[in-house]
């Protein structure tokens, strides 16, 4: 039996005890609440270097992760040397320049344009849309009367080097585009902010010489883009329809909340995009995808169809480099 003394001992060594947890828990509440949320931003293909470079002033100065997506984007949509995205872009095949896009912010505020013409921001269009509307999506002559109301600038967005190679490319008129041919190729950006927060970015001219209206996966918010604050955020990339069909970025979301890292969630996407292809007889030789991905805790990965899909990572430890995605075949 534990005598009155024993008691009074074991009781004093039990506060102690508790005491010392309780100081111990404390501690660490009060380091993780200190700990600093290292940021990051990722987008695809070469020209996320630049982006990278410029949502990276707004991330290293504690802005606004959905600030740095749209400043970062930005960047190729204004170059015409970028031939794929914004002003430069190549046309369908009538000829006209039709731009697509979406951005999404930590709260699952969202905001979208598909179709627009003479525009050199659509996705500063985009964000105006999930600001200043009560909608989430407008296109075609709609999305530019916005626009234009908003007080963007009509411009011509057809450069003489596009026009000539949709010239050229009316001789045969043949709609084939190819797996890693720079004629689609979409910047889809997304980032961690140093509060925690998630934000994505996603714009194109789509693919060249499509019909004139189409649309693509890049200004579908869940298929081009998607961003859950609580999970992770993942974009696409590469031939629309096939990532509409499985609404490919909120895929890669939802398999991060089951618990898969962002490089496997992305394969597994792909995966499946190539399981619905072979069971249609499709021929994979000149299909490509590309998904990218980061999650809460700022972990990055990326998988592709094919190879020749590479993306650029910008965060402390890695100083805005090029990563080759891993691919399936
Ligand atoms: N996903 C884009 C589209 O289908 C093109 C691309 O990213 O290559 O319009």
């Amino acid at each position: 039996m534990t005598s009155r003394r024993q008691f009074i001992k074991l009781s004093a060594l039990a506060s102690s005890l508790f005491a010392f947890n309780k100081s111990k828990a404390n501690e660490l509440i009060i380091t993780q609440s200190k700990k600093t949320i290292k940021p990051i931003v990722i987008s695809t293909w070469r020209f996320g270097i630049e982006a990278n470079a410029e949502a990276w002033k707004t991330l290293s100065t504690q802005g606004r992760s959905l600030d740095a997506v749209e400043a970062g984007v930005k960047i190729p949509e204004a170059d015409p040397k970028e031939r794929s995205v914004g002003y430069g872009g190549r046309p369908d095949r009538d000829g006209r320049v039709t731009l697509d896009a979406c951005i999404m912010d930590e709260y699952s505020n969202i905001g979208s344009v598909g179709c627009l013409e003479h525009i050199v921001h659509p996705i500063s269009v985009a964000r105006a849309v999930m600001e200043k509307t009560p909608h989430t999506m407008l296109v075609g002559d709609g999305a530019l009367d916005f626009a234009l109301s908003q007080g963007f600038k009509k411009e011509n967005l057809l450069i003489k080097e596009s026009e000539d190679e949709w010239k050229e490319w009316l001789k045969k008129a043949e709609y084939k585009p190819k797996a890693n041919i720079e004629n689609h190729d979409t910047i889809g950006m997304v980032a961690l902010d140093m509060n925690g927060n998630l934000s994505g970015a996603c714009t194109t001219s789509g693919m060249a010489f499509k019909m004139h209206g189409r649309i693509g996966d890049s200004p579908i918010i869940g298929a081009g883009l998607f961003v859950d604050n609580e999970i992770g955020a993942a974009t696409a990339t590469g031939h629309g329809e096939e990532v509409m069909r499985i609404v490919g970025s909120h895929t890669v979301v939802e398999l991060m909340r089951q618990g898969y890292s962002p490089e496997e969630a992305c394969k597994k996407a792909v995966e499946r995009i190539i399981t619905i292809a072979k069971n249609k007889n499709k021929s994979l030789d000149e299909l490509q995808i590309g998904f990218i991905a980061i999650n809460k805790k700022g972990e990055h990965g990326a998988y592709c169809l094919q190879k020749g899909f590479n993306y650029a990572v910008y965060s402390p430890e890695i100083n805005n480099q090029l990563i080759d995605a891993k691919h399936i075949i």
